[in-house]
């Protein structure tokens, strides 16, 4: 590959065979087949084998292994060959759930490809990033990551991050033209690189590498380090792992000292011992839990949350405050300019979206607007300081860029103005959060010279005004003047509009401009009021936060009055509302005294939101906030979860984020929080479910071991009951609908463990009922018929499972308030557990490995009133308490 840095303009076109209007679409298909796709290497995902052989990695794996080994060296090659199968099966099962949920993840991470502009055919196209091909025209824009090495034609101040690439943390300033060959990489100013990010201006140029060709990708290995990250809950998940295998090995030692006291067989207590760890941990909670956490992801997908880091998923579910953006989160982002406010006039603009059709009213009749010198100066100079350009397509017109500057296109459109007929900038200071302005310098048109022209928010521009334009010349603004000007823009504002205004400056000569110099003394022109109306469904969703106990801040760059305006037509409250300045003025302490009341922040900037997240996080909220722009990502980074915004979120944004908002919208975030709730719940009921089945096995065979009862339950039986048929319905249970009053209650407190001193009661309680009703069972028979006692205290158990299961549905509502049929899958999988254990006791091969005898009719009946009570009970409970409850809310 030439040193691209070191040739000509002409030169580069020349060897990438490319030109002004970029490649033909036919081109740029040959080339993506010839060169592949703009991707780095694939993240090299584990093999299936791999993820396979990691299911034997396991302490319990490896006891039961050596229980193996002992039962073949004693001469029981049936037992050996019985635990290896239930082993191999277990792998398997481990196996296709975690499968499963990589494959899951990986299709969402498909869903998260980047987006780049090119221009093809002469046009502008926006396309997925990894379609980019070597000559293709790229263009790029602040916030933006670059997607290719690109050779640049144009640039307007262009700075660059190069830190992923060179370690730079300080921007990097970039423009066209030849450097010399030897120059090293991070000094090729006429070159912008992959994976680096646009932090300010614009620019455009030929992609000169894809791919793994790309400098970035040159240096490989960068881009293959896959964060593995673990969530709190599987956290506390393998810590209960790990208790367990310890409680497992005490009790098992406990036991066969006693059984030795007991003077009981060497081998037998052997036996016991394995039973007995077998029991204590759930094997088949690890690979449940995985696959609940992946189908929440995918589900949270289905509600336009894209979850990038898997804790996020978790999180969400605890969120306590919502920090949200206003335009585009909370209003649909659909600008019209309504009305325009000049010095001598004050015109209605009609006309509906981004239709480049409609008049200017003064006074109820329409005016040609190029006629009126102060609107042609505005709506001139809006257009000159602006990125966005209005486009036909075939679903209609559009706007390439953000609505708020396509809604000044529109405008300038509607009066007949286009980009062509106005002078190219040669200087730009962009518009950023902080200065809430941006400005252009282009060649005057008369008598040479320079003009600036400014665009931002319109106090910030009248503060920086000394002139306005009346009748065609310039008079001082007095402050009588001011005033009249901040009543009308406070008119504005307080009727939802969104204003923006202008002002320019005349500039004799070219000369090293800095905003500061140039951005002073500006001649004011006027404003524009722009609607951007409430997305209908955000007060809804405002309303349910209020129930669900969670906080909404509306924080936004906007004027206060609109924000207020458009927070009460959301039913937020706009009492204490701060602004920027407030912000500034109070200490850490009172500030988080006030955000404990406020709803609406205006006029608030990138480092505001950051001491904002601060505060709150010191109250030990859980945030989730929102964010679009570069200067986010620092708050984005620090809230609990930072949510991009899918639409108008820059990659910057995008890239700090641990949740993606594919739809911007506001009501979006509610139902990922719900979906939250509910995945935490239903995982709190089978992790309670599942250990409820251990404390019950351990409580059947100690009891036996007390009573001087042969063993109870072989290790197999109760591996079959852990991995098979538990496994099933806890995994059912994971998909149970949300409870009714889910978003009635306050957020659930994130330092709260999943298993709670209630939680350990629930399980000890119910296990040991389960226990002794399966020592109930073997009594029964055990002495005519130690096979089929087994088999009774075996297939008992698993019936009380089932009972027990439609106990751990809800902790509070009965079956009759939830619906006995509200969970079909749950259904499903019980009426299968029952269809296997059948097969168990009567498929003679299967009785061989599981030890099993034939039952019974009566024996099932037996079984089948005996757990009864188990869900009667529960249910009792559940209508006591729920009774209860109510009296004491009507008491109080
Ligand atoms: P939100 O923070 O809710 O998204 P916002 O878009 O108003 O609202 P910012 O992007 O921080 O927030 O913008 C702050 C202010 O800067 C706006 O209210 C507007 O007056 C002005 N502004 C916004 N976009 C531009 C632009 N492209 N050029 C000049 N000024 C702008």
């Amino acid at each position: 590959m030439p040193d691209y840095h070191a040739l000509s303009v002409d030169d580069v076109q020349q060897n990438l065979g490319t030109g002004r209007s970029g490649l033909s679409t036919a081109e740029a298909e040959e080339r993506l087949r010839r060169y592949g796709k703009n991707i780095l290497r694939e993240e090299a995902r584990e093999t299936r084998l791999q993820v396979f052989l990691r299911q034997f990695k396991s302490i319990l794996i490896i006891i039961l292994i050596v229980a193996a080994a002992v039962s073949f060296a004693v001469d029981e090659p049936l037992d050996a060959a019985a635990i290896l199968i239930i082993v191999f099966l277990n792998a398997i099962l481990g196996f296709t759930q975690e499968w499963q949920a990589g494959e899951a993840i990986a299709a969402l991470k498909k869903l998260l490809v980047q987006r780049a502009v090119v221009i093809r055919d002469g046009e502008r196209r926006e396309i997925d990033a990894p379609g980019i091909v070597p000559g293709d025209l790229a263009v790029v824009e602040m916030g933006e990551r670059v997607p290719a090495d690109i050779y640049l034609i144009e640039a307007t101040s262009l700075q660059v991050d190069e830190a992923p690439l060179t370690g730079e943390s300080a921007p990097v300033d970039k423009a066209p033209g030849s450097l010399p060959p030897e120059t090293p990489l991070a000094e090729r100013s006429n070159m912008i690189f992959a994976g680096t990010t646009v932090v300010n201006g614009h620019g455009r140029g030929y992609v000169v590498a894809t791919g793994m060709q790309t400098e970035f990708g040159l240096i490989a290995g960068l881009s293959q380090q896959v964060e593995d990250e673990t969530t709190p809950l599987a956290r506390q998940m393998d810590r209960l792992g790990r208790d367990l295998g310890l409680i497992a090995l005490g009790i098992a030692a406990i036991a066969v000292v006693i059984g030795l006291l007991q003077q009981r067989e060497l081998l037998e207590m052997f036996l016991v011992g394995v039973s007995l760890a077998v029991a204590v941990i759930p094997e088949g909670l690890p690979a449940v839990v995985t696959l609940t956490l992946a189908l929440g992801v995918k589900n949270m997908m289905q509600r336009n949350c894209l979850i990038r880091h898997l804790p996020a998923s978790e999180t969400l579910g605890a969120v306590s405050v919502i920090c949200t953006d206003k335009t585009g989160t909370l209003t649909r982002n659909e600008m019209t300019v309504v009305r325009v406010w000049t010095p001598e006039a004050e015109v209605e603009v009609t006309g509906a979206g981004y239709i480049p059709e409609g008049e200017f009213i003064l006074d109820g009749a329409p005016i040609d607007p190029l006629a009126d010198p102060g609107l042609r100066r505005f709506l001139q100079t809006v257009l000159i300081c602006n990125h966005a350009s209005l486009g036909h397509g075939e679903e209609g017109w559009r706007i390439f860029g953000t609505p708020t500057e396509g809604a000044l296109v529109v405008a300038a459109a509607k009066a007949g103005l286009s980009r062509e007929d106005l002078p190219e900038p040669v200087k730009e200071f962009s518009f950023n959060s902080t200065r809430k302005r941006m400005t252009v310098i282009c060649p005057g048109r008369e008598g040479g010279g320079y003009i600036a022209c400014v665009k931002g928010a319109p106090e910030v521009l009248l503060e920086r005004s000394t002139l306005m334009l009346r009748d065609g010349s310039a008079v001082p603004l007095t402050d009588d003047l001011r005033r009249e000007v901040l009543l009308a823009i406070e008119g504005y504002a307080s009727q939802g509009l969104r204003v923006l205004g202008a002002a320019c400056r005349p500039l004799s000569t070219a000369a090293d401009w800095t905003p500061e110099a140039v951005e002073d003394d500006l001649v004011f022109l006027g404003f524009a009021g722009i609607v951007d109306p409430p997305r209908p469904e955000a007060a809804e969703a405002i309303s349910l936060c209020r129930s669900a106990g969670i906080d909404v801040i509306m924080i936004t760059g906007d004027n206060p009055l609109t924000a207020s305006a458009i927070a009460s037509v959301l039913g937020l409250s706009s009492e204490g509302a701060l602004t920027g300045a407030d912000i500034e003025s109070l200490s850490d302490d009172e500030l988080a005294e006030r955000l404990r009341t406020t709803n609406v922040l205006s006029r608030v900037t990138a480092e505001h939101k950051l001491r904002v997240v601060d505060l709150l996080s010191r109250d030990r909220k859980v945030i989730a906030m929102t964010g679009d722009g570069v200067n986010d990502a620092p708050a984005l980074k620090k809230a609990s979860i930072g949510i991009a915004m899918g639409i108008k979120g820059t990659d910057a944004a995008r890239e700090s984020s641990d949740m993606v908002l594919v739809d911007d919208n506001f009501a979006s975030i509610v139902a990922g929080v719900e979906e939250g709730r509910r995945e935490y719940d239903n995982i709190a009921r089978f992790t309670r479910y599942l250990l409820s089945s251990n404390v019950g096995e351990i409580v059947a065979i100690v009891g036996g071991l007390l009573l001087g009862l042969p063993l109870i339950l072989i290790p197999v039986q109760i591996l079959w009951i852990n991995l098979v048929t538990d496994g099933f319905t806890a995994l059912a249970l994971g998909l149970e609908p949300a409870e009714r009053d889910v978003m009635q209650r306050r957020p659930r407190d994130p330092e709260e463990p999943i298993l709670n001193r209630n939680a350990y009661l629930v399980i000890l309680l119910l296990g040991a009922w389960l226990g002794l009703l399966t020592l109930h069972a073997f009594l029964g028979v055990y002495e005519v018929d130690l096979d089929r006692a087994r088999t009774m205290a075996f297939t008992g158990l698993v019936i009380f499972e089932v009972y027990n299961v439609l106990n751990f549905r809800s902790f509070r509502f009965p079956l009759y308030r939830i619906g006995f049929f509200s969970n079909p899958a749950l259904i499903l999988a019980i009426l299968g557990t029952l269809a296997l254990q059948a097969v168990v006791v009567y498929v003679p091969p299967m009785q061989i490995f599981l030890g099993t005898a034939p039952l019974t009719l009566a024996d099932w009946g037996l079984l089948a009133i005996l757990g009864l009570p188990v869900l009667i009970g529960g249910e009792v409970y559940k209508v006591i308490r729920l009774r209860a409850g109510r009296a004491s809310r009507a008491a109080g």
